[in-house]
């Protein structure tokens, strides 16, 4: 019998007001149920709503460097639960072990770093110009922040989210994805053993169209945080831009990394292949794109070709295996048709190219490692989000033609270049438009303590993490305080 879960709100565990619900399996093994949980609707959101905003009331009076040691607790704990916490995040979504470590470590990092912010939540003084008055800035909460949360990173962009805005003073509510509502489920016990006060953050799980469409829309949502594809952040900023809500959006990618003819080519194989097939793909800034110099373009693919077919494929519980499944059948089938239409386009398929269902992945979701070469600027392949674990290879002659290439996608977030030569570098740090450039590094690896985000189609502007996400969760409050005792008026006094 499937261990049936529930939504968390106004600090209590309830089923969905409908009494319907989901279930969650595991990509690697479509046999394992892993739980039921409750497939909420516009009713349960109304409530996780109407907790949250009560709960504001005290929680923003809260000092902050209060709310700062609750996360303190909160990191302690995911540290302790660790082990645990990616065991079970990679039954439930695929990645390999080592990676679902990798997640949770994240929110820890996020914990400690956020948690010492709370001293540090600084504003500004400055001269008023006139005579006996003060002013200053502060940052105030906003209110009840909705977070909408992807799959891929189950425990990182929640915690991305929600502790920012809880150090913040906001009250929140999560809707994680429906393919990983455990790891979310996992957060909350953690919240709770910590002592979040009820209502401070709630949890409603279900589809999209149903409980996130319903919180977007909710008027008591002040805010909305949302990271997942480019269509539905559209369709959010509009709904968001009619009703003049705050909005957040962390959107696709299509990132390339460069290879130059003068790089370390054995470093750079080992940074494209980390790139492109670490999770199998499915991170948001993935190396979907290799764009790479005539001149050692045969020497990187055919290493890579070699390299991509020793991967070895499984259930990432086995800690023997490289790569774990795509998340479900709908995501095999969109890289399946991708691998059609690469060949029609007329790129070249050099390795991979269809499903992995040998033996004991018969059961999962599993794809070969893919490498298309040949592969035009402008084909789909090398324009559309993807995915999954294909490798476009684009070839070009000089430094110029690679920032163009790069460049020549409606994403912009994360990039990559090899090269050995400091002013090409230079070059490309200041041409790429991206939101995350790497020097002789893959196009993963972000660090919580640098602003994350990306241009043009990959978001609106906002950056997570870093000092810059203190913008996306406050409002900028300045204050003048007259004690000269009489009416003064600025510009005008001064003319
Ligand atoms: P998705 O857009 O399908 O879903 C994301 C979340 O939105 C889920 O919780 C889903 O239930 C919810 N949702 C779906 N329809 C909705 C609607 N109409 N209204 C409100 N909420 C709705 O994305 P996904 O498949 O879960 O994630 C993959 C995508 O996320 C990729 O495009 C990837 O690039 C992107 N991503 C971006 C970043 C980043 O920081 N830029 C990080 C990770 C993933």
């Amino acid at each position: 019998m499937a261990e049936l879960y529930k939504n968390f709100i106004d600090g209590k565990w309830r089923a969905a007001t409908s009494g319907a619900t989901f279930e969650n399996r595991n990509p690697a093994n479509r046999d394992e149920v892993i739980g039921l949980f409750p497939a909420s609707t516009a009713e349960d959101v109304d409530a996780a709503v109407q907790a949250a905003k009560q709960a504001f009331a005290a929680w923003r009076l809260v000092p902050a460097p209060k709310r700062g040691e609750l996360l303190y607790r909160v990191g302690e704990l995911l540290r302790q639960y660790k082990e645990d916490i990616a065991r079970g995040m990679t039954r439930e979504m695929g990645k390999i072990l080592k990676e679902t470590r990798g997640d949770v470590q994240e929110g820890i990092d996020t914990a400690f770093y956020v948690a010492g912010e709370g001293r540090r939540l600084f504003g500004e003084t400055t001269p008023a110009e006139l005579p006996n008055k003060f002013a200053m800035s502060v940052r105030t909460p906003i209110g009840v922040c909705a977070l909408i949360t992807p799959w891929n990173f189950p425990m990182a962009i929640p915690t991305w989210k929600m502790f920012p805005a809880l150090l913040c003073g906001n009250t929140v509510v999560l809707k994680p994805a429906e393919d990983t509502p455990q790891t979310a489920q996992r957060l909350i016990e953690i919240l709770i053993e910590a002592g979040i006060p009820s209502g401070v953050v709630n949890l409603v799980h279900g589809r999209g169209e149903d409980v996130g469409a319903a919180l977007v829309r909710h008027p008591d949502v002040q805010l909305v945080s949302f990271t997942g594809s480019a269509a539905v952040g559209r369709e959010i900023a509009s709904v968001c831009g009619q009703n003049l809500k705050r909005v957040s959006l962390e959107l696709g990618g299509k990132n390339a990394q460069i290879v130059m003819e003068d790089a370390d080519l054995e470093l750079a194989v080992e940074g494209a292949l980390w790139g492109a097939f670490g999770t199998t793909g499915q991170r948001c800034t993935a190396t979907s794109r290799l764009i790479v110099h005539r001149d050692v373009a045969k020497t990187v693919t055919d290493a890579l070709v070699a390299r991509a077919q020793k991967i070895r494929i499984g259930d990432g519980l086995d800690e023997s295996v490289d790569m774990g499944p795509l998340i479900n059948a709908a995501a095999r089938e969109k890289v399946l048709r991708y691998i059609e239409i690469g060949k029609r386009e007329g790129a070249r398929l050099r390795s991979g190219g269809g499903v992995h269902d040998a033996g004991v992945c018969a059961k999962g979701y599993f794809f070969q490692p893919t490498i298309f070469d040949q592969v035009k600027p402008n084909m789909r392949i090398a324009q559309e989000e993807i995915f999954g674990p294909v490798l476009s290879i684009v070839e070009i002659q000089s430094f110029e033609e690679a920032v163009q290439v790069m460049n020549s996608t409606p994403y912009g977030l994360s990039s990559s270049i090899y090269t050995q030569d400091v002013a090409r570098a230079f070059r490309a740090m200041r041409d790429i438009e991206a939101g995350i450039t790497y020097i002789n590094g893959p196009t993963i690896g972000a660090e919580v303590h640098l602003p994350f985000g990306g241009v043009k189609d990959t978001g609106n502007g906002h950056r997570e993490a870093g000092t810059t996400v203190y913008d996306i969760f406050s409002e900028w409050k300045s204050i003048y305080v007259d004690y000269s005792g009489k009416l003064q008026k600025a510009q005008i006094d001064n003319n």
